[in-house]
């Protein structure tokens, strides 16, 4: 049996299975599994349907349990379990699927309907062949469209080096007519635009024209398209509300803390506060017209002891919440950092936050920085699907790195300039102290250019790997929990 929910992304793969001995059979040999094609949004770029995962089987028809396997009883009688080839992450077994997962501890033939999903799990894999993770084609071209340098805030994070220059009308037509161009050219079926800055709504007008003439080219090529617009909150109004319901663009909102812990991390130029004006724009703007703007919290040393209260203010609001790791800036203070210690209990005391709300709706892929659960070999976007677009109309790979574009919407083919930029996001099968982990398609090894930074080399594991490697099974446990809920396993 396979249900859809309502929400359309969780299905539940039942199948009844006869037991092979002679007594009755009590449970049911099922597994919970999830797609996550309802992604979340934050500064960088997903690396999209990047990758497919594959077991090659040959003419060999036996099977055995995969080598490398997570497992974590999360209730009774339900086993959380994670194949590092999983397609799109862990899945829930219940104690029949469980025991049958153990059956194929010595190699064996499919017999039973639920083999085949353990299968395509990648939970059972072929005797004597290589699994393994290959690149997929890309289809979404995601543009970051810089459409202002200024801000009225003055967030000691930042990295943007502020200034009050903002994209001209014929830069952005310019640029986003010759996106189109390279989107076809490249052959991606979908454009995506992100509307950033400084702050982007301070150009609503702006984002208002080139959406349009977005619009018109998706049209007209075929191509689908995508919106969303980066923004601090602070500036919107009843008719930008409006505009984003009517166009079906998403919004994104920066949230560090609630009160006083946002105000630290996201003051205004005078040092004010910038959280009321935030609180007032969602609770009283976006709220009643149906928006639930994603909420990306950005953890630092300076207001982790925050981040379950923002969870609680953003889950309370059902707002989808993207928790990240604050990256360091040459302009950034120093203390900012993170602190190995003092981040995994501000996160964990987060995920209590998620396991005592508990949301039916998908959310695994926003916690935890930049680790994805679709499988995948870069973290990012960059050299391949993204690009940014800077106010003055250059090209750079990276939001972080715009002072070192190279190439401009002026050039003719972009995509070869931006695949052989300074930034190298190689796979994580390159990097060589990931080759072994078990998360490794799920973490890709982090920001490339943090990495770097930490490192002085790009094929080396994530200055946050003690971290990640220290929240996954929490994160995990949260998502079978919520599995569990979502197909009424438990209340
Ligand atoms: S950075 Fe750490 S957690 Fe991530 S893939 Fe590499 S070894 Fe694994
Ligand atoms: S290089 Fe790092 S900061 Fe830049 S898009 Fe990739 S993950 Fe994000």
């Amino acid at each position: 049996m396979i249900k859809n929910s309502q929400a359309g992304s969780v299905i539940l793969t039942g199948r009844q299975t006869e037991k092979n001995d002679d007594c009755a059979c009590p449970d049911r040999a099922f597994i919970l599994t999830f797609d996550f094609a309802d992604g979340q949004e934050n500064d960088c770029a997903c690396p999209d349907t990047l990758v497919a995962t594959t077991s090659s089987t040959g003419a060999n028809a036996r099977f055995h349990q995969v080598r490398e396997l997570y497992r974590e009883q999360i209730w009774d009688g339900f086993w959380l379990v994670l194949s590092p080839y999983a397609p799109h992450g862990p899945c829930v077994l219940s104690e029949e699927a469980w025991k049958r997962l153990q059956d194929f501890a010595l190699p064996g033939p499919l017999s039973q309907p639920v083999d085949h999903i353990l299968v395509e799990q990648n939970l059972l894999v072929p005797f004597n062949a290589r699994s393994q993770v290959r690149l997929g084609k890309p289809e979404t071209l995601t543009a970051w469209l810089h459409v202002t340098n200024a801000c009225n805030l003055d967030c000691p994070y930042c990295y943007v080096r502020k200034s009050s220059a903002s994209m001209s009308l014929e830069t952005g037509l310019r640029a986003v007519e010759n996106l189109f161009v390279q989107a076809q050219e490249n052959g991606f079926s979908t454009v995506k635009l992100k509307y950033a800055g400084g702050e982007s709504t301070l150009q609503f007008r702006l984002i208002r024209s080139i959406h349009a003439r977005a619009r018109q080219l998706a049209q007209a090529t075929g191509l689908q398209l995508q919106g969303v617009v980066l923004s601090n909150g602070t500036t919107l109004r009843p008719a930008d509300a409006d505009w984003l319901l009517e166009n079906n663009v998403r919004l994104m909102v920066s949230l560090d803390g609630v009160g006083r812990q946002h105000d630290l991390m996201r003051p205004t130029k005078d040092g004010g506060s910038s959280f009321a004006a935030l609180s007032q724009a969602v609770d009283k703007l976006l709220l009643p017209r149906g928006i639930h703007p994603f909420a990306s919290i950005t953890i630092s040393r300076w207001n982790v002891d925050g981040v379950a209260e923002a969870v609680r203010w953003a889950l309370e609001r059902e707002l989808p919440v993207s928790l990240n790791f604050y990256r360091q800036t040459q302009s950034a203070p120093g203390d900012l950092a993170l602190e190995e210690t003092a981040i995994i209990n501000g996160m964990l005391a987060a995920y209590a936050v998620f396991e005592e709300v508990l949301p039916t709706r998908p959310f695994l892929n926003g916690l935890l920085d930049r680790v994805q659960m679709d499988a995948h070999l870069q973290t990012c976007g960059v050299g391949m699907n993204y690009l940014v677009i800077t106010h003055e109309g250059k090209l750079a790979q990276c939001q972080m790195h715009q002072e070192q574009s190279t190439a401009s919407i002026a050039d003719k083919d972009w995509l070869p300039v931006l695949n052989h930029g300074w930034i190298h996001n190689l796979p994580v099968d390159d990097k060589d102290e990931c080759q072994v982990c078990l998360y490794r398609y799920r973490c890709s090894g982090g920001c490339p250019l943090e990495t770097y930074r930490a490192s002085g080399r790009w094929n080396a594991k994530n200055p946050n790997c003690q971290i990640y490697k220290a929240l996954l099974p929490a994160a995990l446990r949260l998502e079978g929990l919520r599995l569990l809920k979502a197909n009424g396993y438990l209340h």
